[in-house]
């Protein structure tokens, strides 16, 4: 039986990075891929990442994986929809993949704006900082709770068999949301 998704996301390449500070040869090495998924209240949602081309074949197949293993996304919407705030977007539960921006706390440009790098369910799998702040505020990190990721979850070990990182296995700050595979 075929299922029709519910469309959460349907943008034009051009309207999804529209506003973004990246330069023209950044835009150029992105593309925009649609993505089903169940959402935690099991309905089968269409959302969209824009990623890196290189990365494209991965971001598909694991996709695909969350798909089949019905592994719950709140919502999967590029960040043009939140301004461009990855404030705003993580606190919406949302998961994401480009944005030209530092790395917080930094002046360093972030993998995300290179589209090299996707944030799953911040709220369930938040930043913990040194400091014990955490990111975004209020959530809490409880591996039990479905849409969390821990190191022996299949999702984690797919992006890993991938040579991809997770920011779950950061020394310094604790990125339980965030994977990138860096050029
Ligand atoms: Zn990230």
């Amino acid at each position: 039986m075929n299922i029709v998704p519910i469309i959460d996301s349907a943008m034009a390449f051009e309207d999804a990075v529209a506003g973004t500070k990246a330069p023209r040869e950044v835009i150029d090495s992105l593309c925009l891929v649609n993505v089903q998924h169940r959402t935690f209240e099991g309905q089968l949602h269409q959302g969209q990442l824009i990623i890196h081309r290189g990365i494209a074949k991965d971001i598909i197949e694991i996709f695909e994986l969350i798909e089949q293993t019905e592994f719950p996304l709140a919502r999967v919407i590029p960040l043009v929809k939140y301004k461009w705030s990855d404030d705003m977007s993580m606190a919406d539960n949302n998961t994401s993949a480009f944005n030209y921006r530092v790395v917080m706390g930094t002046e360093r440009l972030s993998h995300h704006a290179y589209g090299r790098a996707v944030d799953i369910n911040p709220c369930l799998n938040p930043v913990i900082y040194e400091n014990g702040r955490i990111d975004p505020s209020g959530a809490t990190y409880i591996p039990e709770r479905p849409g969390t990721l821990y190191a022996s979850h299949a999702l984690v070990k797919e992006f890993i068999a991938r040579g991809w990182r997770w920011g779950g296995n950061f020394r310094s700050s604790v990125d339980y949301h965030h994977f990138d595979k860096p050029a």
